[in-house]
């Protein structure tokens, strides 16, 4: 401890908002060098190399191979596949000494294709898995929590490629299991849910949630089923018009009214005394096929990821004010299904229930009101493309209300199908010679985001309290006083019969008062620590555990034994 680079902090960092960056932060194990940048000190990445290290066991006993691929990209692989323009301001994009685009890789798919297709030609290499552990490089919007959402972070990324579906899916289930078989070694408590595809896309994935009341995300889980997801790709099981056949059945005429003064749909409603259910929201959003007109009920929120897919595009983005006015002939703010045409009309599967709906009248300060479906506009496609809403009724089940969980993402599963080795060629030839599209899967996981998730999940007031595994080291020892030579001579005794027996073990040797030397190794969460103190006069040792506080006397030169018994 007198040599280890350890900075611990006593008062908590004030760039830091959730617990597990203010304890990295206090405890010494990380520091901050730019938003979303961070040096990892020896603990940082002792932990770190932890996280690794069972995550390349676990991928090399399930048959992957690993690779090292570069970080530094040329530009034209990710021009094959359309995502040097689709990735956006999140991909770190630089020029060389001769003008060429590069990018610093946010995640390896092309790379991976690229090298696929000139290394395997035959169905007899196949399938096969590989991954890497390696830097990745991602120009967050809003980079935070410290490991969590950092811009340059450490990833494990696997790619599988096969000649079948059904292999891709045994492979996928080889992958799901091996996740677990990381998360559970790791000590964390998780949960899988059905996740959207986002920028690597393909078709199904699951993502793997720590659970944590700070997390980012929301998981939306059904008590009657096993069925849960996350936010973002979750169903809504009820309101399906083709369930109810019902469409709007408003007999009165139609009606403009002026709504001066009134711009969120709140202040609509009240102006017209009723409530935002009673609104269609109609949001114009522009695609590479051109605008499309969205609507979802007032009190709802539009889910971008779902009307994506329910639209088929890749890119959907609200539209300028310009193309607004274009559409609807009217300013922002007063945008209705009425009376449009010529353009893709979207409606959430709730639009067509609401009866003597209020809308914009695609018109200066007017609304219009007993709005019908059916009668007064019509959608081109109605489909499920809102949030859900712990009010929901589960899509599978079609029984329980969803509970809402909070959780921090570490893995992510896909399906990718061949979305990447299409557009790639990446192809092989199968046993009657034949080319065929290789079939792809991707399987990721954040090794700092994980490490900082078992933080988030196991602390108390002294500190961290790592999980076994994690811990950066396993046991401490603590002279109470270093000034008496016995006590000294029983620490370094068991510290070197400790790094004898390849133990991780860490000796206070600083001349410190204990309750000091105490603090500190709580903060840092080792799990097991060996006290050094009165009881020496008996020849006897304290054992004490981080976890629990439970505390045993054994005799000195039984301490190491004891060590053992608690590690295995
Ligand atoms: P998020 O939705 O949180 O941005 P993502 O869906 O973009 O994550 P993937 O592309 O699936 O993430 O990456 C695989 C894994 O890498 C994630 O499950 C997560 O653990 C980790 N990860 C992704 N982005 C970051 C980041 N900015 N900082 C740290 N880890 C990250
Ligand atoms: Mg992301």
């Amino acid at each position: 401890m007198s040599q280890l680079v350890v900075p611990t902090l006593r008062e908590d960092p004030r760039e830091a908002e959730v617990v597990s960056h203010k304890l990295l932060l206090r405890a010494g194990f990380i520091r901050r060098l730019a938003a979303g940048i961070y040096t990892y000190l020896p603990l940082g990445f002792r932990v770190l190399n932890n996280v690794s290290n069972v995550v390349r066991q676990e991928m090399d006993k399930a048959g992957a191979q690993e690779v090292f691929m570069p970080s530094l990209l040329p530009a034209e692989l990710w021009k094959e596949t359309g995502r040097w323009d689709m990735y956006g301001k999140e991909l770190f994009r630089i020029k060389d000494r001769h003008e060429r685009d590069f990018c610093l890789g946010p995640t390896h798919e092309e790379v991976i294709t690229d090298l696929v297709r000139n290394a395997i030609r035959s169905y007899r290499n196949l399938p096969v898995n590989l991954y890497q552990i390696q830097t990745k490089f991602r120009d967050e919007i809003r980079p935070r929590f410290g490991l969590m959402r950092g811009r340059e972070f450490m990833m494990k990324d696997a790619y599988s490629f096969h000649t079948s579906q059904e292999d891709l899916e045994k492979e996928y289930q080889n992958m799901y299991k091996t996740y677990c078989s990381i998360f559970e070694r790791l000590g964390l408590k998780y949960r899988v849910v059905e996740a959207d595809s986002g920028l690597i896309g393909g078709g199904f994935s699951q993502e793997f949630m720590v659970l944590a009341d700070t997390g980012e995300e929301e998981l939306f889980v059904c008590p009657k089923c096993d069925y849960a997801a996350s936010r973002e790709s979750a169903g809504v099981g009820e309101f399906r018009v083709a369930d109810s056949q019902s469409t709007g059945t408003s007999k009165n005429a139609l009606k403009e009214v002026h709504t001066s003064g009134t711009k969120t749909i709140e202040e609509v409603a009240a102006f017209l005394k009723t409530s935002p259910d009673k609104t269609i929201k109609t949001l114009i959003y522009e695609t590479e096929t051109g605008p499309v007109v969205a609507l979802v009920r007032g009190d709802h929120a539009l889910n971008e990821a779902k009307l994506k897919r329910v639209l088929g595009v890749q890119d959907l983005r609200l539209a300028s004010e310009k193309v607004i006015e274009k559409v609807t002939k009217a300013p922002l703010g007063f945008s209705g299904p009425v009376g449009l045409k010529g353009i893709k009309i979207v409606a959430d599967n709730c639009v067509p229930l609401i009866e003597n709906g209020i809308t914009g009248a695609n018109k200066k300060d007017h609304h219009i009101m007993d709005v019908s479906y059916g009668r007064d506009y019509k959608a081109d496609l109605i489909g499920d493309i809102r949030f859900a809403l712990c009010s929901d009724v589960c899509p599978k089940c079609k029984k329980g209300k969803f509970d809402v969980l909070r959780g921090i993402e570490v893995g992510h599963i896909f399906k990718l199908g061949t979305k990447y080795s299409e557009k790639m060629k990446c192809v092989y030839l199968d046993e009657n010679n034949q080319e065929k599209t290789m079939i792809m899967g991707c399987y990721g996981i954040g090794i700092g985001r994980t490490a900082q998730a078992a933080v988030e999940q196991s602390f108390d007031k002294d500190g961290i309290v790592w999980p076994m595994t994690l811990a950066p080291y396993k046991v401490a020892i603590i002279p109470v006083n270093s000034s008496i030579p016995e006590q000294m001579e029983v620490a370094e005794k068991i510290y070197s019969q400790g790094r004898g027996a390849g133990v991780a073990i860490l000796l206070d040797d600083r001349e410190l008062r204990a309750g000091v030397k105490l603090k500190d190794i709580d903060l840092i969460g080792i799990p097991i620590k060996v006290i050094i103190g009165k009881a020496l006069k008996d020849g006897k040792v304290e054992i004490k555990l981080r976890k629990n506080g439970e505390v045993k006397l054994v005799p000195e030169d039984r301490a190491m034994d004891e060590i053992k018994a608690l590690l295995a």
